[in-house]
């Protein structure tokens, strides 16, 4: 897909073998199973979804950066004495250089993390895919829209879950599935898609492989949130992943 769609505030890339690099930083793996582990976090910009929640509004809604060689990267990268490499958005998937900068991740010995929402699966060398389905709470309807029209509404609610790009994925690395959770209202859903992903992936999705994380992007948020959604884990069944970088640093950036 063409990054000049997604990312329009960015100009056209200097060179092929370069990614529109939002920021790039080391800090501590804040979610999922690997919550604590010090990471360098390789943010690009773009996303074909537009969540109104996104804790990245400046790689979906106003996507921002610089294009930057996957040397430079990769310079960048060893620069931190982490051995794990984080690479998020946006929608790292996005890019066909994501591929490059993986195969030399894993050239290197690096164990690499893809965040991904789960629209888009590629050949690539991935550690963990850290999945994130997009549910029907995240739609950026004119009311929750922070550009305040609603003009995303549609093609997000359209575009956000594709099961065979989630199974693949699933089949293809070791993965977690990430759901954000807003509240007990979500569940119904993660269920169904989970049946049907069951359904359709050749290999097992055991329950604790799927993660339900709080909605919120600051300490006064998840305090909203955190409760219920640990609840939700309990009834369910599911893990519950804290968002320990907001724990830690609540909205700083760079964390
Ligand atoms: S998929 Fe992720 S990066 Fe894209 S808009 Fe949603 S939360 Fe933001």
């Amino acid at each position: 897909m063409p990054v000049a769609d997604t990312a329009p505030g960015l100009t056209e890339p200097p060179e092929d073998d370069a990614l529109p690099i939002n920021e790039l930083f080391a800090s501590l793996q804040g979610e999922g199973r690997l919550a604590g582990v010090p990471s360098v976090f390789v943010r690009t910009s773009g996303c074909n979804l537009r969540c109104w929640f996104c804790d990245s509004y400046h790689t979906s809604w106003e996507p921002t950066g610089g294009w930057r060689t996957i040397d430079a990267i990769l310079e960048a990268i060893s620069d931190s004495d982490a051995d794990h490499v984080v690479l998020t958005g946006g929608e790292p998937l996005l890019h066909d250089e994501s591929v490059t900068l993986l195969e030399r991740l894993a050239d290197r010995g690096y164990h690499t993390t893809v965040e991904t929402n789960g629209t888009i699966a590629r050949e690539a060398p991935i550690d963990l895919a850290s999945i994130s389905p997009k549910l029907a709470s995240s739609t950026p309807t004119p009311e929750r829209d922070p550009t305040g029209d609603g003009e995303w509404a549609e093609r997000h609610d359209r575009e956000r879950i594709d099961r065979d790009a989630i199974a693949t994925l699933c089949e293809r690395h070791e993965f977690q599935l990430k759901f954000v959770v807003t509240g007990p209202d979500d569940m119904p859903e993660i269920e169904s898609l989970l049946t049907d992903l069951r359904a359709d992936a050749t290999v097992p999705i055991p329950n604790e492989q799927v993660l339900l994380m709080p909605e919120g992007t600051t300490r006064a948020e998840l305090e909203e949130t955190r409760g219920t959604v640990a609840e939700c884990a309990m009834e369910y069944g599911y893990r519950y992943t804290p968002r320990l970088h907001v724990d830690l640093w609540n909205d700083a950036p760079g964390t």
